[in-house]
């Protein structure tokens, strides 16, 4: 019998035509349950998760394909647990995100969704020197949690700004310091001392609501926060709270709590720039995501290696 992979409906276009040459492919719809077979693979998008239950229904399963870098949606423990390979799709979308990265700091620290009201609601009146006064990013200070690939590509394109690069990790990136002049904080005095802060961990058990509360109070009230990384990492609620009582001067993100829920508080604020899970939206970047995905599948199939694998 000929093997079926399962792949996200959505990446049928994105794919060449024939992604696993040998075997037969099930088109899986977005918003159907995670079906029961004899499926030796499966390429989800990372709003499928794919858990214990899922992995019951699927005893021939070889290998799960994120196609994403991020692997929160999986478990990897069940995974491991039955032998299942895990992979995911670095480096394909390191320059995307962090471009959009950049898009949201400068969008939040140059009032961009409030000029765009103003045009598109028809008051702008004329060029005003007194008119939506930004923040200047040159000698400004941005704060990177999490110094991985797209933190460090973040931190790259600062520096073109003129920007000053601090980091938290938890072993040191010499050659990063090195190229960028960055400095390894503590997450405090990274939140104490940036300007701009951006968001790049992983989401985990160790990070989720990492950026809570008391995080949050220890950012200069004049700081702006930027999360392109996922949206369980910021507590939304302290979030909001935080721009309502002017603790904050702005928020950029790209991912939140229960996506697609955009809490209308981010929503409605002058101040936040909310963007609908943009980062690796590119062309040639989810081509790439797509390809890279179906790749580990057809050496995992072929009894080779995973080419992006990931530990549980
Ligand atoms: P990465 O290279 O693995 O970087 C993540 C960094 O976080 C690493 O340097 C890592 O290790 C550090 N880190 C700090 N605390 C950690 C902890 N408790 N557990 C694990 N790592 C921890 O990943 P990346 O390619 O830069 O991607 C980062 C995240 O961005 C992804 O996980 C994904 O969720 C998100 N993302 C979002 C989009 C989007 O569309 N918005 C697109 C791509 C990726 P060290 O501390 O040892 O340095």
């Amino acid at each position: 019998m000929t093997d079926t992979v399962l792949i996200a409906a959505e990446l049928a276009e994105l794919l060449d035509p024939d992604p696993v040459p040998g075997a037969q492919v099930a088109w899986l719809a977005s918003g159907s349950p995670t079906p029961a077979g004899a499926y030796v693979g499966l390429v989800p998008l990372l709003s499928r998760h794919v858990g214990a239950a899922e992995l019951e229904r699927l005893p021939q399963l070889r290998i799960v394909a994120n196609c994403a870098v991020g692997v929160d949606n999986v478990d990897l423990a069940a995974c491991a647990a039955r032998g299942v390979v895990v992979t995911n799709t670095p480096d394909v979308l390191t320059a995307a995100t962090a471009d959009l990265t950049v898009a949201l700091i400068l969008a939040v620290t140059r009032r961009l969704k409030e000029g765009a009201r103003l045009v598109e609601q028809g008051h702008w009146t004329g060029w005003d020197p007194r008119q939506l006064l930004g923040f200047e990013l040159a000698g400004a200070t941005l704060g990177l949690v999490g110094a991985g690939r797209i933190g460090r590509a973040v931190g790259c394109r600062a520096l073109a700004f003129g920007m000053q690069l601090c980091y938290t990790a938890r072993e040191a990136k010499r050659e990063f310091e090195r190229e960028t002049g960055a400095a390894r904080l503590s997450l405090e005095d990274l939140l104490a001392r940036s300007d701009v802060v951006t968001v790049h961990v992983p989401s985990n058990a160790t990070t989720r609501g990492l950026i809570g509360r008391d995080a949050l109070r220890r950012m200069k009230r004049s700081a702006y926060l930027i999360n392109t990384a996922r949206g369980d990492i910021v507590d939304e609620a302290a979030l909001i709270a935080a721009l309502e009582d002017g603790r904050l001067a702005g928020v950029g993100l790209d991912v939140y709590q229960r996506e697609p829920f955009v809490p209308d508080a981010l929503v409605r604020h002058p101040a936040a720039v909310v963007l609908p899970h943009l980062g690796s939206a590119t062309v040639r970047t989810r081509r790439a995501m797509a390809g890279l995905a179906a790749t580990n599948v057809r050496a995992v199939l072929a009894g080779h290696p995973a080419v992006t694998p990931v530990g549980a």
